[in-house]
C-alpha cells in the first residue's frame, strides 16, 4: 500500500467573512491511498484559524507511515492506530479515514454509504451558506442560489438585525443562523431567539464562546428554536461534557478525524436526544462526498464547501435542486477530474 500526497489551494467564490476572520482562499492537503490496482482519495482542509498547516499534515502522514496498512480488510482497526498518533492532526486523520473508506468501499464493491448499512435515497435538503457582506454582494449571493432551499447566514455583527430583514426583502426562504460564538448577553440571545423564531430561522449555531457551557444550557431550555453547539463540540468525547448545554451538535469530519468517527458521534448524538447537524469546512468533492454518506442520519445538512470554491478537483454530483445526492459508484464515487501531481511520501 502506498500513500502519496498533494498540496492544493481553494479558491473561494467570494470573499468569506465570518464574526472573526476573513479570507479568499483555503489551504488543503489531498492524498491518494493505492492498493494494487486501486485508489482511494482523502482531504484535509486546513482553515487558518485552527492549527494544522499543510507541513503538520506531511508530518503527520510520514508518521503513520510505519503504522502497517496492508491489511486493508482492517480498516476500522488502521483508523483506531491512526487516531493514536500524535494528538489533534484531526483534518490529516480525517483525511486518512476518508481515503481508507474510498479504498476499502472500492476493493469491495460498495458505495461507502453501504459500509455503514445506510440508505443514499431521499438525502436531506442541504444548507447553502451566505457570508456577511454589503447589501449589493448579498443580493448577489442570494440571486445565484437559487436552487437552494434552506440559506446559512453568518451573524454575529452589530447589524444582525438589518442583515436578516435585508435578505428578508428577497427571500422567504427559511435559513440557518450561525454566531461563531460573538453574543456575549444571554438576555440578548434569547430576544434575538425569539426574533428569529419569527424570521423563519430553523436553527442557531454557536451563540457563544465555545467554553461557556452555562450561558448555553441556560439559553437551550428557553429558545423556541435548537441552538447547536459547533465549536464547543469536536470529537466524540466532547458530546458527554455538552450534552446537556445544547439541542443539538454539528458534526464535521476535518473536526472528529472522520467518518467513522463522525458516525460513532451520531449514534451517540440520537441516545441523547440531540439533534444532529453534519456540516463542512471549505472542502473539494472529496470531503463533502464523504460526510454525505452519512446524511440520511441527519436532521440539518450544511454540506456546501465545495460549491462555494471555483476549482474543484473533483467531478461529483452533490446537490440536486437543493437535495444532496449520491452516486451509485464505489467508494465515495468521486472521479478526480485534472491531473494532480501527488508525491510520494
Ligand atoms: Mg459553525
Amino acid at each position: 500500500m502506498k500513500i502519496s500526497y498533494s498540496k492544493y489551494s481553494l479558491e473561494l467564490r467570494h470573499q468569506f467573512t465570518i464574526s472573526y476572520s476573513s479570507r479568499k482562499s483555503t489551504p488543503i492537503v489531498l492524498i491518494k491511498i493505492e492498493h494494487d490496482r486501486f485508489a482511494g482519495y482523502g482531504e484535509a482542509s486546513l482553515p487558518p484559524y485552527l492549527s494544522e498547516t499543510q507541513e503538520s499534515v506531511i508530518i503527520f502522514l510520514k508518521l503513520i507511515s510505519r503504522i502497517n496498512i496492508d491489511n486493508i480488510s482492517n480498516y476500522k482497526k488502521i483508523i483506531n492506530e491512526v487516531d493514536q498518533v500524535l494528538g489533534n492532526n484531526t483534518a490529516a486523520k480525517a483525511a486518512v479515514d476518508i481515503a481508507l473508506h474510498d479504498l476499502f468501499g472500492k476493493i469491495n464493491e460498495k458505495p461507502c454509504h453501504k459500509l455503514f448499512d445506510l440508505t443514499a435515497n431521499n438525502l436531506p435538503l442541504t444548507s447553502f451558506t451566505i457570508g456577511i457582506d454589503e447589501q449589493k454582494i448579498l443580493k448577489q449571493k442570494i440571486s445565484e442560489a437559487k436552487e437552494f432551499k434552506i440559506f446559512k447566514i453568518k451573524l454575529g455583527t452589530t447589524d444582525d438585525k438589518k442583515i436578516i430583514q435585508f435578505i428578508r426583502e428577497e427571500t422567504d426562504k427559511p435559513f440557518y443562523v450561525d454566531i461563531n460564538q460573538a453574543w456575549s448577553d444571554k438576555y440578548f440571545a434569547l430576544e434575538m431567539s425569539e426574533w428569529l423564531h419569527q424570521q423563519n430561522v430553523l436553527l442557531i449555531e454557536q451563540p457563544f464562546n465555545k467554553n461557556d457551557l452555562e450561558k448555553s444550557a441556560w439559553l437551550s431550555a428557553r429558545s423556541p428554536i435548537p441552538i447547536i453547539a459547533d465549536e464547543s463540540v469536536q470529537r466524540f468525547s466532547d458530546i458527554e461534557k455538552i450534552k446537556n448545554s445544547f439541542n443539538g451538535i454539528n458534526i464535521k469530519l476535518m473536526k472528529c478525524t472522520g467518518m467513522n468517527e463522525a458516525y460513532q458521534m451520531i449514534v451517540k448524538a440520537r441516545e441523547n436526544n440531540l439533534k444532529v447537524m453534519m456540516g463542512c469546512m471549505t472542502e473539494t468533492s472529496c470531503g463533502i462526498n464523504a460526510a454525505t454518506q452519512l446524511s440520511s442520519l441527519v436532521d440539518f445538512a450544511d454540506l456546501d464547501g465545495n460549491l462555494l470554491i471555483t476549482n474543484d478537483p473533483f467531478d461529483a454530483v452533490t446537490v440536486v435542486d437543493g437535495r444532496l445526492h449520491l452516486s451509485k459508484k464505489n467508494g465515495l464515487g468521486i472521479t478526480l477530474k485534472e491531473s494532480l501531481l501527488f508525491t510520494e511520501l
